[in-house]
């Protein structure tokens, strides 16, 4: 079975913790996307955990953990991330952790490009993790990139920067910033490719192989729907394409493989970064469900914007991922809202929609709420459906039809216990 585990809003809606758990069952988890930009929180018998590169598969004994062709890969981060899990008491070796060699790799200068690109902009900035992910991905559309696999050949190394430190070196002279050699650059992919060596193969040739043995494969997403480059709210989106129809791709594994597509979706809305956020509370009521939610930027520890459920923005969510079922994660943090508010439409310029709109149409909306009555009781223990108040039913309910997805999972803790199945009849 090929699953791929997607964000359906904004990011940030507990895929980690739902890869984490759901990993039981699987044989391989292949992140397809994005850099170290992000982080999945993970809470379980080894402790909590923000994984930035490393699949969220790894504390499962058995699983083999791969890095995509997708992504983009800071060596130095994630020889650190690796040395930290270790540190932590976590066993991480080519039988469970492998890397693709045509991953592109990530760069000292990409970050200092990011960081450069960012001043430049100033107060218009975008809002960046500056770790080098967007000018990453640039060098890699640009047939620039430097892959993960070309660290096994030094011989040919300095012949393959050659062109690309020049063109850096161009890019940093108009910004004024000092210029990098081909020395220093070799040296950085030499040190921390040595130590990654072990793990790097043709990682796709291994997911052919799980595939025809029958081995179940789980596609981790880093981001949500509304962060995609091509269909998220573009330009405040992240450098890759976070969507369930590219992770074949990123994963190296034919799309017709694709069984399953389980969309994580939060019971309430956050953001990191810049761009439009129809259904953001600000204030006091910003300020109780960012406390609530524990709301800061796992990588970062940015304070996340934070709102309403969005049913426009999550059925467009649900649409775009193709999901055929959903996890509802953090159920548990609306525990305090006598009334819970739910953006059902937008208003743009006096006219009602719910289809989710781009460009300056965003800009504009605004959010038409309803108010779905509060449960105002601890759920945390719930372990099923039955025993949830019947108020909490009513808004799972609610958002199951409002988004058009089965809920196959709901979350009330950051815990792996956490949770609840559903029947299939809901
Ligand atoms: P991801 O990037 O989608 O994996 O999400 P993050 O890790 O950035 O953010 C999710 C946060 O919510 C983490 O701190 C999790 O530990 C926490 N979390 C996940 N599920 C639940 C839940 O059901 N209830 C609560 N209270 N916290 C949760």
């Amino acid at each position: 079975m090929l699953t791929a585990v997607v964000g359906v809003n904004w990011g940030d809606e507990g895929k980690g913790r739902m890869v984490d758990l759901l990993s039981r069952d699987y044989d391989v988890v292949v992140r397809y996307q994005g850099g170290n930009n992000a982080g999945h929180t993970v809470v379980n018998e080894y402790g909590k955990f923000a994984l930035n590169l490393i699949p969220c598969g790894i504390f499962r004994e058995g699983v083999l953990n791969v890095l995509g062709t997708g992504m983009v890969i800071d060596l130095e981060h994630i020889k650190n991330e690796i040395e930290e899990l270790r540190h932590r008491g976590l066993k991480i070796t080519p039988d469970n952790f492998r890397i693709s060699e045509k991953a592109a790799v990530c760069l000292p200068y990409h970050r200092l490009l990011d960081e450069l690109e960012e001043d430049r902009l100033g107060k218009g900035a975008q809002g960046s993790t500056r770790r080098g992910i967007a000018p990453a991905y640039s060098d890699k559309y640009y047939r620039k990139a430097i892959r993960v696999g070309d660290v096994l050949s030094p011989e040919t190394l300095e012949a393959k920067l050659l062109p690309v430190v020049g063109f850096k070196n161009a890019l940093l002279r108009g910004y004024g910033a000092a210029e990098i050699t081909i020395a220093e650059t070799a040296a950085w992919l030499l040190e921390n490719g040595s130590f990654l060596a072990p793990f790097i193969c043709n990682t796709e040739k291994l997911m052919d192989e799980a595939a025809e043995q029958g081995k179940n494969i789980m596609l981790e997403a880093q981001l949500g729907t509304l962060r995609d480059l091509d269909f998220g709210i573009y330009p405040y989106t992240t450098s890759s394409n976070a969507l369930a129809a590219y992770a074949p791709i990123g994963a190296g594994i034919p799309g017709r493989r694709l069984d399953r597509v389980i969309g994580i979706v939060k019971a309430y809305s956050s953001s990191v970064g810049g761009g439009p956020f129809t259904v953001e509370m600000t204030g006091d009521e910003a300020e109780a469900l960012r406390e609530a939610g524990g709301e800061y930027g796992a990588a970062t520890g940015r304070p996340r914007r934070v709102g309403a459920f969005d049913v426009v923005a999550s059925r467009f969510g649900v649409k775009m991922q193709g999901a055929s079922s959903l996890a509802l994660t953090k159920l548990d943090v609306l525990s305090y809202m006598d009334k819970i508010p739910v953006c059902v439409a937008y208003d743009i310029n006096g006219v009602r929609t719910t289809d989710f709109p781009t460009g300056d149409e965003l800009e504009a909306a605004k959010p038409v709420f309803e108010y779905l009555p509060g449960f105002c009781t601890d759920i945390s223990k719930c372990r099923s459906l039955d025993e949830l108040p019947k108020a909490a039913v009513d808004y799972v309910r609610f958002i199951e039809k409002a988004v058009g997805a089965p809920i196959e999972y709901i979350s009330v803790g950051p815990e792996r216990g956490d949770y609840m199945e559903l029947p299939k009849v809901l």
